[in-house]
């Protein structure tokens, strides 16, 4: 590791010995959360598109998403290999032949890998029998973008998320039985959560090897619950140095073979009250680096906990 943590840019030159760039994709999918079948409303945080802010409209075929998107990367960066991802709401809430269907028409020529956002009660052994088939069949890696967001099961009640702790584990398991991929989604400076949450978020991931992990700060969008919350002064999410500490935390946490697609949200400034303290996302991402320096540590520094520390002393 050339860095002080293991960046993605690392595990796709390992992985495919090259640069490998992702092609959003939307399909026309909803969330259990949001019409009732778990929850009503949503995540507390969740606007009326999602993450989906660049995504092509949904009524496009996943084949002509990737097209275009495809035209615009190569152009820009002389890309070879791409990763298509579903990543708007909950792409695997489909009937599983539907789901199936999409799945396969990802599979474009130089695509290498497929990753797919859902959620943790989203994952069926049916559909992850469908994604190690098309895996085993059309030789591309396929990961689950898991969001779990934090450990602290309180506060997942608090953000009307609509599963626990619980249902994480259970799909990151089962995603790993089948050879398939988990990326977890964290939010380090969620109301209510403390060092101590961030902390016990990164060795869960590493107690249950997943493959990479996104870090993000909480950005509020405009027209959510908390937007009202947050005009009324009842949340504080905490100032940008507390998320570089909490950040420098998690690193010095988490197993040194999780790798990071990134260290903080790139949420457009548009339709929010707040994103990222109104600082670019490269200067925090800036700021992590520095203090990791300053301290002198680096990604698994403390991971000491796995495999029966207390029992070391024996062997
Ligand atoms: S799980 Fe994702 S899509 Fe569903 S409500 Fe929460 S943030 Fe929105």
């Amino acid at each position: 590791m050339n860095s002080r943590y293991y960046m993605i840019s690392e595990y796709f030159r390992r992985r495919y010995g090259e640069k490998v760039y992702k092609l959003p994709v939307g399909l026309p999918v909803t969330c259990p959360n949001r019409d009732g079948t778990c929850g009503t409303g949503g995540c507390i945080f969740c606007g009326s598109i999602g993450a989906g802010y660049e995504n092509l409209p949904d009524t496009m075929t996943v084949a002509e998403q990737l097209a275009v998107n495809r035209r615009h990367i190569e152009a820009k960066y002389k890309a070879a290999k791409f990763i298509a991802y579903l990543q708007n709401f909950s792409n695997t809430y489909l009937p599983p032949q539907q789901f199936a269907c999409l799945l396969e028409e990802a599979c474009q020529p130089d695509v290498v890998g497929v990753a797919v956002a859902t959620r943790p009660d989203c994952v069926h052994d049916r559909y992850l029998e469908i994604m190690a088939d098309v895996r085993a069949r059309r030789g591309v890696d396929i990961t689950l973008e898991l969001g779990l967001q934090t450990v602290n099961y309180r506060t997942l009640a608090w953000i009307n998320r609509g599963h626990g702790l619980a249902e994480f584990i259970d799909a990151a398991v089962r995603a790993s039985r089948h050879q398939i991929g988990v990326c977890a989604h964290m939010i380090l400076n969620l109301p209510g959560d403390e060092m101590i949450d961030v902390v016990e978020g990164a060795k869960t991931l590493s107690a249950l090897k997943v493959e990479q992990v996104k870090l993000h700060a909480l950005y509020v969008v405009k027209g959510t619950r908390l937007a009202q919350m947050y005009e009324a002064g009842e949340v504080a999410l905490g100032s940008c140095d507390e998320y570089v500490e909490r950040a420098v935390a998690f690193l010095e946490h988490l197993y040194p073979e999780i790798a990071l697609q990134r260290l903080i949200g790139r949420a457009p400034e548009e339709n929010t009250l707040f994103t990222n303290w109104s600082k670019g996302w490269w200067r925090i991402r800036e700021s992590i680096e520095k203090r990791l320096a300053e301290l002198d540590t680096w990604q698994g520094k403390r991971c000491d906990y796995l495999n029966g520390p207390a029992v070391r002393k024996f062997l």
